[in-house]
């Protein structure tokens, strides 16, 4: 099979590949250090694009957090590419990851020409939109993977910094210290001006302003795979949580993005919207 069958028989919606060395500018030397400690000769770094949009359905969890956790799904599916590649290249290693990894994930997709880069931060592929889940393979294998130029930047339209209710999208892109997506995950003690930011705010997990405002997302197409579009927790309520052990908890909600913390910044955040 070809790597462009590999990925679309994984469910990528785009894929890409870019050398190493032109990821350099975008590592510290932290991150640098983490990515030789998986894989001492870098070469090649594959990326993937898996949609996740399931439709325009109320709730009070973030759009991309209703399904299964995508942290599992995306590397289950480049693992199915990273076997085969490994019968291939037996002598040569491949780290699939989602957004756990020390690769700057957007650069790489955005240097693979796969989108475009907004500047909302995230990547923008059409007709996907920015609902996609970006994924990587590193590998110390040089793989023949196409070398595109990178692709353009969004119009700059200001509609996704006008949308945001917290000010985190400066010039300069994102704030993450400002935004009220890392907000609602925060553990421990809020600020006063903190709490007021999540009383106003209609979600209780994450925070879609941004997107919502991007042309790009007016009308974007439904995800074809399974774990993002059946099977989905739309909104959490109290009761929902009330008596739940964290043990419990876990095995409730368990598969889903929106568990990692626990139940207690979710209880807070309900808590707020009640006040
Ligand atoms: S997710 Fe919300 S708070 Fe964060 S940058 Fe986007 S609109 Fe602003
Ligand atoms: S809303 Fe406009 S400026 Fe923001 S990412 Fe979308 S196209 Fe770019």
């Amino acid at each position: 099979m070809t790597l462009d069958e590999l990925f679309a028989a994984a469910g990528a919606a785009a894929w890409g590949g870019v050398a190493f060395r032109r990821l350099l500018p975008f590592l510290s030397t932290e991150a640098l250090e983490k990515v030789e400690a998986l894989c001492p000769r870098p070469r090649t770094v594959l990326t993937a694009a898996f949609p996740y949009y399931a439709g325009a359905r109320p709730g009070n969890l973030s759009l991309y957090a209703r399904g299964e956790d995508y942290h599992r799904v995306v590397v289950r599916r480049l693992n199915t590419i990273c076997d085969h590649l490994r019968q291939i290249y037996p002598e040569e290693s491949f780290f699939p990851s989602a957004d756990s990894s020390p690769l700057p994930e957007r650069e790489a997709a955005w240097l693979s020409g796969i989108g475009l880069r907004g500047a909302s931060g995230l990547l923008i592929l059409p007709p996907h939109g920015t609902y996609v889940f970006l994924g990587t393979i590193l590998t110390c294998a040089a793989l023949e993977a196409p070398e595109r130029p990178p692709a353009p930047d969004c119009p700059r339209c200001g509609a996704c910094r006008a949308a945001c209710p917290a000010g985190a999208l400066g010039e300069g892109g994102p704030d993450p210290s400002r935004c009220l997506s890392e907000l609602t995950q925060r553990k421990g003690e809020l600020t006063e001006a903190e709490e007021a930011f999540l009383r106003a705010h209609p979600l209780i997990w994450g925070c879609d302003f941004c997107q919502r405002a991007c042309p790009y997302n007016a009308a974007p197409a439904r995800s074809p795979l399974p774990e993002f579009s059946t099977d989905l927790v739309d909104s959490l309520e109290s009761a929902d949580l009330e008596g739940l052990t964290n043990r419990a908890f876990r095995e409730k909600y368990g598969n889903r993005a929106f568990a990692w913390r626990g139940p207690g910044p979710l209880r807070r955040n309900l808590a707020l919207r009640r006040e």
